[in-house]
């Protein structure tokens, strides 16, 4: 039984990072109290977002109930944002007032949209990060549908593997109603792409007749125009709905006294503790590599490396718990899969390179058995198999 007057270990944020740590090492006994500190009652599974818009996926399916993936486990779940870490005292405090100390802490708080106080856009854009962000988008696709053929446009702008997926999908989704145009600052799409995915996705916004604007940037937004810079000078679009997946800024809570940040980001050692605080672990998309260290490949801001961080984060817990030295973490590249529109995807890794409709059914087939729970990711992989 554990200790009630025991320091609980606290993690902030139950995204990849942070459920995938819970799940892991809740599975260690005996162990000190686990709490998880998150806001949402909803897991988002975020790279099925948009099977979620187009509706070839449930809310369900793509955002299971925290209730539901901790259930049996001993892990408590506090509804509140933390907005400040004492890291002398160690406690947390709460935006509704609670302070919470701990033994150890994880923080796993991921990234929000970064407009780079471009002019108009938080004001006027749509976003596409978040479970929120469907409902308004669904219902201006709604809108434009009625319109008639043709007479519509829609603006994306960055051309990361976000713009370019949902590019894709929202053609397949208007059938025609709206022009799309996918606006990219450098100097190609899908810059950290592998080769394969990058030429595969070129012709799918070829095929789909979306218009790419390279090498431009957006200088501002209103309610129905854009103004930006490109090959041709200062042009002004109108556009009947924008979508900003520029960018992301890491989401910290402010840390008293402030740590030192590397390009934004929280370092932190090869076994993911924050440089001079053994008793703070930091992952997911506010972490990165210590600038210190010599040769290292920078740890990929995606779903794949929160999770195998987060299974690491575990591994540390337990190895302090013991007092036994931590393995240093190590990612394993496991591949990229980008969805091309409706019934359509494209895959490279594992030594394979695959693109259509096979390609689709296996990305949605490899997110959902991914999906953390064994009995849900079970349970939504056997309602699409069922289903299709
Ligand atoms: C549309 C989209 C598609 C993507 N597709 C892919 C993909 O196909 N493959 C891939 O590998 N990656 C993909 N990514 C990237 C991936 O989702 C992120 O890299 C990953 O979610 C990072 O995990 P994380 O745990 O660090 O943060 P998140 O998963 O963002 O979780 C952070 C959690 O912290 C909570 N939180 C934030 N601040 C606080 C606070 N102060 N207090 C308490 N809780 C807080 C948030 O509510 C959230 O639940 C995609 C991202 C987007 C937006």
């Amino acid at each position: 039984m554990p200790n009630p007057q025991e320091r609980p270990i606290i993690v902030v944020g139950g995204g990849f990072a942070g459920l995938s740590t819970l799940l892991t090492f809740s599975k260690v006994h005996p162990r000190p109290p686990l709490v998880l500190i998150e806001p949402r009652p909803q897991f988002v599974f975020v790279p099925l977002l948009y099977e979620l818009l187009s509706g070839e996926l449930q809310a369900w399916e793509v955002a299971p109930d925290y209730a539901q993936l901790l259930q049996g486990r001993g892990i408590s779940h506090v509804r509140d944002t933390v907005s400040s870490v004492n890291l002398d005292d160690h406690c947390v405090t709460t935006e509704k007032g609670d302070r919470l100390s701990y033994s150890q802490l994880v923080l796993a708080t991921g990234a929000a949209p970064d407009d780079f106080g471009i002019p108009g856009v938080r004001d006027h854009a749509l976003g596409f990060h978040s479970l929120s962000d469907i409902p308004p988008l669904q219902e201006r696709l709604r809108q434009l549908r009625l319109r008639p053929t043709g007479t519509s446009t829609i603006v994306i702008v960055g051309a990361g593997a976000t713009g370019v997926e949902l590019a894709c999908k929202l053609v397949d989704l208007l059938e025609g109603a709206a022009q799309v145009h996918l606006v990219e600052q450098g100097d190609q799409i899908l810059s950290r792409s592998r080769a394969f995915n990058r030429e595969q996705a070129e012709q799918a916004l070829k095929r789909r007749d979306i218009t790419v604007h390279l090498k431009t940037r957006v200088l501002s937004v209103t309610a129905d125009a854009v103004r930006w810079n490109g090959v041709d000078g200062d042009v002004e679009q109108s556009h009947d709905g924008l979508i900003w997946t520029a960018g992301s800024k890491p989401n910290l809570p402010d840390l008293l006294p402030s740590a030192e940040l590397h390009q934004k980001r929280l370092p932190v050692d090869e076994t993911l503790q924050l440089k001079g605080h053994t008793d703070v672990i930091a992952l997911g998309d506010i972490a990165t590599q210590d600038p210190s260290g010599e040769g290292q490949t920078p740890w990929p801001l995606s779903a794949q490396a929160a999770m195998q961080q987060g299974q690491a984060a575990a591994s540390t817990l337990e190895a302090q718990l013991r007092n036994r030295a931590a393995s240093p973490f190590v990612f394993q590249d496991l591949g990229e899969m980008l969805s091309l529109g409706i019934g359509d995807a494209t895959l490279t890794g594992m030594g394979m390179t695959l693109a259509g409709p096979l390609a689709y059914k296996l990305r949605r087939l490899a997110y959902l058995t991914r999906l953390p729970g064994p009995s849900l990711g079970l349970r939504s992989a056997g309602a699409w198999l069922l289903g299709s």
